[in-house]
């Protein structure tokens, strides 16, 4: 896979002009026409020659997956499976809002960490993407919903298949890329990555100057709960994992995010969203409830939408808490509900 192109930065892709002994500005023409106009192959990159783009498409490849199903949701969410160079397949999702929106992009082909609510957990760990498969899924979704002539918001999530904290690398250099005002130019307060809670990647990620939004699924309010619906809370303690958010180094600009799945009965109590609150005091956050997405073979239940909204007076009382409205649930495109299903349901 060292021969794509998508992933390389300007520096690499120079290097390799030069080992085609071309002057370095091809380099640039090569970086502009993939990742700023995100074209979709390198045979359309009209401002190169003709005989370089034929030595580049026969010694490289673009990168881009290839879209092999796309759904598309009753509220405007598309779900893409998307292939990979060596055969594999990956989700994506494109997420339609009121004033922006939203690509959920893949980090892994299935995840290590076995949450017990989450659809892709079942798959296990198939292998990392590498950076430029984290790269290639944003720029093929832009390109086929035109979103840079939408003059709207666009924000980046990392929080389809996978553990990112898991393969923090290629996270890193997929977020600089996307960041680089001369190329993608998706700024990095417009992008998030989701954590099971890796504590020990924590504080790695943090020193990274260019690094996205920490959004970190808690999920439970108490360590025995956790460690029931999150047996990773085993590795890394609820207490290690909060002490760690409590150091985080927040820029000015910057709110921790905490992610919060509602279980029906399990834990969606009001002493639950109390136990909460008092975890997270302290700690300049805001708290995203995901009430459960169902899924085959995965034995919870969503809680009605009044218990919800007690759970979100409680928190909100505290601390700022949103709910976030399951989008695509139809296509099984919502959160812990990607798994590579060629059927809509
Ligand atoms: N591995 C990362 C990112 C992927 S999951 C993480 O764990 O954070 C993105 C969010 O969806 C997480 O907060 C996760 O807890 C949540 N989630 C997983 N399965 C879910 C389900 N069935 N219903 C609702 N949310 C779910």
């Amino acid at each position: 896979m060292e021969d794509a192109l998508i992933g390389q930065e300007l520096g690499e892709l120079t290097a390799l002009a030069a080992a085609l002994e071309e002057p370095a500005y091809r380099a640039r023409q090569i970086y502009r026409g993939l990742y700023r106009e995100r074209l979709s192959g390198i045979d359309r990159i009209s401002t190169l020659p003709r005989k370089l783009r034929e030595t580049l498409e026969r010694d490289f490849t673009s990168g881009l997956p290839a879209v092999e199903k796309r759904f598309d949701a009753a509220d405007g969410t598309a779900r893409y499976l998307l292939r990979l160079a060596d055969g594999k397949s990956i989700e994506a999702v494109f997420i339609p809002e009121a004033a922006r929106d939203t690509l959920c992009i893949s980090t892994q082909v299935g995840c290590p960490v076995d949450c017990r609510f989450c659809l892709t957990a079942a798959m296990g760990l198939e292998r990392n993407l590498t950076c430029g498969e984290i790269v290639a899924q944003a720029l093929t979704l832009a390109r086929l919903h035109a979103l840079e002539a939408r003059e709207r918001g666009l924000n980046i999530v990392m929080m389809g298949m996978g553990e990112p904290l898991l393969n923090l690398d290629a996270v890193m250099k997929a977020t600089r890329l996307l960041a680089d005002p001369q190329g993608v130019a998706i700024s990095q307060r417009r992008m998030t990555v989701s954590t099971a809670g890796i504590a020990s990647r924590i504080e790695e990620f943090a020193r990274h100057d260019v690094r996205a939004k920490l959004a970190v699924s808690l999920n439970a309010s108490n360590e025995e709960q956790r460690l029931r619906l999150m047996p990773i809370t085993k590795k890394y303690r609820l207490g290690e994992l909060l002490e760690v958010c409590r150091n985080y180094p927040l820029r000015p600009w910057e709110w921790l995010m905490f992610e919060y799945v509602l279980l029906k009965g399990v834990n969606d109590s009001d002493r639950d969203a109390r136990d909460v609150t008092r975890l997270l005091a302290n700690i300049k956050c805001k708290v995203n409830l995901i009430p459960f997405n169902p899924g085959p073979g995965i034995d919870f239940e969503t809680p009605a939408a009044a218990r919800v909204e007690a759970f979100h007076k409680i928190v909100m009382a505290a601390m700022p808490c949103f709910v976030r409205q399951p989008r695509g649930r139809d296509i099984f495109a919502a959160c812990g509900q990607l798994k590579r299903t060629a059927q809509p349901s």
